[in-house]
């Protein structure tokens, strides 16, 4: 009888408790990945995630036939297909216990169910870890014994998991006394990695797979962690992780991440000339966003009809959003004529990922300024994002849109130009991703229709600043009289 691991987006060997139950049970062990390019266009997979994936997968090949684990790539083109190739693959190859690393998203659950019940009648058993998150999604409810949908409550319950259970780092695996090592055979993956055709100007810029992102941890949290309270707003300063990829691949473990940022603490870092005070700041801050993620993993396990589109909070359902094209082609394109929204954009456009602020300050922009429906801009976004991933996508667009968990109402409008001047004052970001302004002096680049300066090549502003927050507030105010005058009629 053999185990097999059943890789998803968990693309490592190490602080994987599927991968360590299966070596741990004593039988010989496999793995799959069931490759869906079908799936991936149901779900807007971007070609450059799907390209680190591949990627990913070939060193994941490498590092498990080096533990005498053989990996296979198998078709499957759509998770439709999933329960019927997982029960072929086990029926063929003996396999008694599948292990997994659980995910939450509603396609994933309906999927990982149904293979369950495939399976159950060839005893097959399924075994399920929370290694994508820090803290398992039902794991912390509030007093009333629901789901938290407010961060900074759930946040103190989060740390406070943390304090009661420290988390250490699982050992490394071995390969089993016995055991050869195996090849891999990457045909496939290469067959799909041409099929993508990315140039090498796009690739170049990352470095896939567990090794490459281990390095990446490691370096940011002696170099660069103190610093990231300070820095971390600004587009310009290499002031964040850039790990967003590797936790939503799998390739790096938030585990992982948890601990050597606690465990530097006790270094006091390294970084930044307050050290000791700074480092901590940097810790707290970093793992706040550790949490943010677990926070929208329980959001999305909690709540899974946002899988469906609907927003969060039921009222702003009935919010007429325009359905403007044009202005959402020039939104896309980055030719809004607001420079920090256009360099956000074009950023995405070319590199595949986007800065935080400049993911709230672009989403608020669509959202507020352009009325636009959010659920266009959380699709483009998935359409061109590396790190893309459903629940931190979803939460951050409804975030920015109002429509979702976080307590703070409508009210909520960015100013492009105040965030201009506030997050890249001296243009240093703007002018690296829109060549038409790079010539504009001084502060004149976060308004450039004030310059005579003005290269005319760049688009004068699509949409006026004035009069947002009051047409924002009526529309929610409309959209919640629709919602109650529904419920009081039904
Ligand atoms: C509109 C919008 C869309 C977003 N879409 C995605 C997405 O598809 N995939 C994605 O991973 N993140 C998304 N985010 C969250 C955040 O912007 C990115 O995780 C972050 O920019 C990644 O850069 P980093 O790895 O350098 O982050 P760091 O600042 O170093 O943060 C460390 C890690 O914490 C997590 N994280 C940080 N901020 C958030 C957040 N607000 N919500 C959830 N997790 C967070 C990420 O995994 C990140 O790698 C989105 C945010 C907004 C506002």
């Amino acid at each position: 009888m053999t185990a097999l691991v059943w890789y998803r987006n968990d693309l490592r060997a190490r602080d994987h408790q599927g991968l360590s139950a299966a070596l741990g049970s004593g039988q010989p062990v496999r793995a799959v990945y069931l490759l869906s390019p079908g799936q991936w266009d149901r779900h807007q997979v971007a070609p450059i995630r799907r390209w680190y994936v591949l990627s990913s997968l070939r060193e994941l090949g490498e590092t498990l036939g080096k533990l005498g684990i053989p990996l296979d790539i198998v078709p499957c083109e759509t998770f439709d297909e999933a329960p019927e190739v997982l029960a072929t693959y086990c029926r063929s190859h003996q396999i008694k216990a599948l292990y997994c690393t659980r995910e939450y998203p509603l396609n994933e659950l309906r999927r990982d169910r149904a293979v369950a019940d495939a399976l159950r009648p060839l005893g097959v058993t399924l075994q399920g870890y929370d290694d994508a998150v820090v803290v398992p999604p039902r794991a912390l409810k509030t007093g009333q014994g629901t789901p938290y949908t407010v961060f900074t409550p759930y946040r103190r319950r989060w740390d406070a998991c943390l304090a009661e259970a420290p988390p250490t780092m699982p050992a490394p695996p071995k390969r089993p006394a016995g055991a050869a090592p195996v090849a891999f055979d990457v045909g496939v993956l290469d067959k799909h990695e041409r099929l993508l055709d990315l140039p090498d100007t796009l690739t170049r810029l990352w470095q896939p797979g567990e090794k490459a992102a281990r390095q990446q941890l490691q370096h940011f949290v002696s170099d660069r962690l103190g610093h990231y309270r300070r820095d971390r707003d600004f587009p310009a300063l290499p002031g964040t992780s850039l790990l967003s990829t590797a936790l939503s691949a799998g390739t790096i473990s938030p585990l992982r991440c948890v601990v050597l940022a606690r465990a530097s603490l006790a270094e006091g870092g390294k970084t930044g000339a307050d050290k000791e005070g700074a480092h901590k700041e940097g810790v707290s801050t970093w793992l706040s966003e550790i949490a943010w993620r677990d926070f929208y993993r329980q959001i999305m396990a909690n709540f899974p009809h946002l899988a469906w589109g609907a927003p969060f909070r039921p009222e702003t359902g009935f919010v007429q959003w325009s359905r403007d094209e044009a202005l959402f082609q020039a939104w896309c394109e980055g030719r809004t004529g607001y420079p920090l929204v256009d360099a956000a954009m074009r950023q995405l456009n070319s590199t595949g990922w986007m800065h935080n602020r400049l993911r709230m300050v672009s989403a608020m922009f669509l959202s507020k300024n352009l009325f636009i429906d959010w659920r266009w801009g959380e699709s483009y976004f998935m359409q061109q994002l590396m790190d893309g991933d459903f629940a931190a996508n979803n939460g951050g667009w409804q975030w920015s849109a109002s429509t979702g968990t976080d307590a703070a109402p409508y009210f909520r409008v960015f100013s492009p130009v105040r965030q201009s001047e506030r997050f890249d004052p001296d243009g240093t970001f703007i002018r690296s991703q829109v060549p038409e302004l790079r010539d504009l002096p001084g502060k004149q680049i976060h308004q450039p229709w004030k310059s005579p300066l003005l290269a005319a090549a760049y688009p004068a502003p699509i949409v006026p600043l004035d009069g947002v927050r009051e047409r924002v507030t009526a529309a929610f105010k409309a959209a919640k009289q629709i919602h109650d005058a529904a419920g009081a009629s039904s």
